[in-house]
């Protein structure tokens, strides 16, 4: 019989896992806490080769294809301007496509649209409240009273996830990573770029990282410190006009276009704080497992959010497909993921621990950076992160 899964959460990873699911041959159906989902919000992200490598194997790469930009390469600069590494940002798919940057809100419209287009039912208005096991299946109960029975669920459900709470109620916390984050898009500038190259300024005070669009639009993001995570409603007092001066004041100093950017840019982003998991001790018990975001959170430093969460769904699809038990089925997709995406967590957390250091610290990163970038990009370990080849024909055992 068709084992029908619960799915938690239609954010990136939901909607991947359901049609990874299908193809699976499992009858998915996606719940959603907000009303239409999260249409417009959040800036934008990078999907690298591993993930939209993962991505083709559901034939959703050339979906992604149209949305963004070419990310070649990455060069890190200094608030005095000189360059302290320049290096490719993890080559090319197998199929020739290198690492995309595109909008969050296009990016989830976009998988929103084909996984109704391949006749998946997606629930709005339905926040996961509880769950429990059920005569050899799971119930799920939603915000709004209503509920839900299936074989099995997968809490996709985002950094803060409920899943994960209702899985395991000691389950750690997302760490605070001491930066916020906020952004924009500008408009009118013409600045000499290197066509897709993603520029990374350390400045004195301030990260701020940008790109320049082939039709000249200038995407970028900066990461004010922060060293007590503010509370949503503290961030929500901040105004427009405020984000403006700030950041105005943590880059006047730092060589380069930032200023000029941030003039050019119409609506600063509302800010929003970082966050990532160490580790998440429990993803599964005998019916429901956690993946994306809610198994293991990356600091945007990573770059790699989007991609986990894809090989996440495309993997744990496999699991699913060969081994009939779900709890043994969960088992082996962990035993498959943890490592390398806990590994993964930890370069996200170095990446970011350089944007907002003292003077000593900024002096040290920047003698140190340009060495331990060369020896970076010569070792194995970008190689590996960028290459994660899944065989969907073999049988996982
Ligand atoms: C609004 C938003 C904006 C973002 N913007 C950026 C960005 O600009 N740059 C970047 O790098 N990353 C951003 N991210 C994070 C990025 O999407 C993830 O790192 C990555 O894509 C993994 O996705 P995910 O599906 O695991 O988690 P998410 O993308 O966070 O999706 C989780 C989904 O679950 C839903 N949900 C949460 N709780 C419940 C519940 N109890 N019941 C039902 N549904 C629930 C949420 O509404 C959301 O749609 C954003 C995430 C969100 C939610």
């Amino acid at each position: 019989m068709t084992k029908k899964a619960l799915i938690i959460g239609g954010g990136i990873a939901g909607p991947v896992t359901a049609m990874a699911l299908q193809k699976a041959g499992l009858e998915p159906v996606v719940y959603e806490a907000y009303a239409r989902g999260a249409d417009g919000v959040g800036a934008f992200l990078t999907l690298a080769p591993n993930g939209i490598e993962a991505l083709s194997l559901l034939g959703l790469d050339r979906l992604v294809a149209g949305l963004g930009m070419d990310t070649r390469r990455m060069r890190m600069i200094s608030g005095s301007g000189k360059v302290l590494a320049d290096f490719s940002n993890g080559g090319e798919t197998s199929f020739g496509m290198p690492s995309q940057t595109l909008k969050r809100a296009d990016l989830y419209g976009a998988l929103r649209d084909e996984a109704l287009r391949r006749g998946i039912r997606i629930e709005y208005g339905k926040r996961l409240a509880d769950a429990g096991m059920d005569r050899g299946g799971v119930r799920a109960v939603f915000s709004d009273g209503s509920t839900a029975t299936g074989d099995l669920l997968i809490g996709a459900d985002g950094l803060h996830s409920r899943t994960r709470k209702i899985i395991d109620p000691d389950a750690p916390k997302a760490r605070y990573v001491g930066l916020l984050n906020t952004g924009g898009f500008a408009k009118g500038l013409s600045i000499a770029d290197e066509p897709g190259t993603f520029y990374m300024i350390f400045g004195r005070r301030c990260f701020f990282g940008y790109q320049v669009r082939p039709n000249g639009e200038v995407w970028w993001f900066a990461n004010p410190g922060r060293k007590v995570d503010p509370t949503p409603e503290q961030l929500a007092a901040i105004t427009p006009q405020q984000w403006r001066a700030e950041l105005n004041d943590l880059f006047k100093d730092d060589a380069g276009p930032i200023l000029p950017i941030i003039a050019a840019t119409g609506d600063i982003i509302a800010g929003w704080s970082t966050y990532d998991f160490p580790t998440v001790p429990k993803w599964r018990n005998e019916r429901m497992v956690i993946i994306g975001d809610a198994a293991h959170a990356t600091s945007p430093s990573s770059g790699q959010g989007a991609s986990m969460a894809a090989e996440d769904a495309v993997v744990l699809a496999k699991c699913l497909r060969d081994i009939p038990d779900p709890a043994k089925a969960f088992q082996a997709y962990e035993g498959l993921r943890r490592k390398r995406v806990e590994k993964i967590v930890a370069a996200g957390k170095r990446n970011g621990s350089g944007k907002a250091p003292g003077l000593v610290g900024r002096v040290v990163r920047d003698l140190m950076l340009p060495p331990v970038m060369r020896r970076l990009a010569k070792s194995d370990a970008l190689r590996k992160m960028y290459e994660y080849p899944i065989d969907w024909e073999s049988t996982v055992a």
